[in-house]
């Protein structure tokens, strides 16, 4: 039988959920105050439904408390997202993904029981700011507004590998032009010879290709 899902609220965050779950072989119910957003998802999900969901009455009509996960994913309207939950939870909807505008909305919709509190705008700024932090670019040198030389660090996906071995330039489309292994640095390094954990590559080529590069192999 098909996953079954409502969304709620059909801006960037509830929209996108909608086009993932419909591509991911789900069935969906989306529903927004807004005839217009409700006509944009009309032959993406199953079903679109212009209702208020704060209307106990309308979500009884439209069965909701028969789905077993419902999103609501209503943006600036705290008091109605809120509401939503409420009457959601209060008539036993076993799974509830509430997405929160701030912390004390957050507070609230844990307090009334929604089962997932998502935070997109906050959570994926941590996810960036992580993985800024972790890549192992170390420095680099605009040569262009496309391509740069930077340093990065060999992580052990690749240590014990040579050159030719990870096919860089054929793959990447990126050239090492050399290597720092503690205090020496091996310029033009010979294809053959593996490189080892902690080295730093010097590495040419456009951003786009080194990144795919970072991306892949550290
Ligand atoms: P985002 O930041 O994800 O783009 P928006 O605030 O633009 O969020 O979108 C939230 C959506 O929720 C809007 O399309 C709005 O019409 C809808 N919405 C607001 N209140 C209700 C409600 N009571 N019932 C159903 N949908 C609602």
């Amino acid at each position: 039988m098909k996953k079954e899902f409502v969304v709620i609220g059909l801006g960037r965050f509830g929209g996108s959920i909608v086009k993932e779950l419909v591509s991911l072989g789900a069935n969906v119910m989306a529903i927004d105050t807004l005839r217009e957003r409700v006509d944009e998802y009309a032959s993406i999900a199953t079903q679109a439904v212009v209702a208020d969901t704060t209307d106990e009455a309308v979500i009884k009509s439209l069965g909701l408390w028969n789905f077993e996960h419902i999103i609501v994913a209503i943006g600036e309207d705290i008091q109605a997202s809120i509401l939503t939950t409420l009457i959601l939870k209060e008539h036993g909807v076993p799974q509830i993904t509430v997405k929160a505008q701030n912390d004390y909305h957050e507070k609230v919709l844990r307090k009334i029981g929604a089962d997932f509190v998502v935070h997109p705008e906050r959570d994926m700024g941590i996810r960036i700011a992580n993985n800024m932090m972790s890549t192992n670019v170390l420095d680099y040198l605009e040569l262009s507004d496309e391509y740069s030389i930077m340093e990065i660090k060999a992580s052990d996906k690749i240590a014990g590998h040579s050159l030719i071995d990870l096919d860089i330039r054929a793959q990447y489309g990126i050239n090492i032009v050399g290597i720092k292994r503690g205090a020496t640095i091996i310029v033009s390094p010979v294809p053959q010879d593996p490189i080892l954990l902690g080295d730093i590559l010097l590495v040419i080529g456009a951003d786009v290709d080194i990144n795919r590069f970072v991306k892949k192999a550290l």
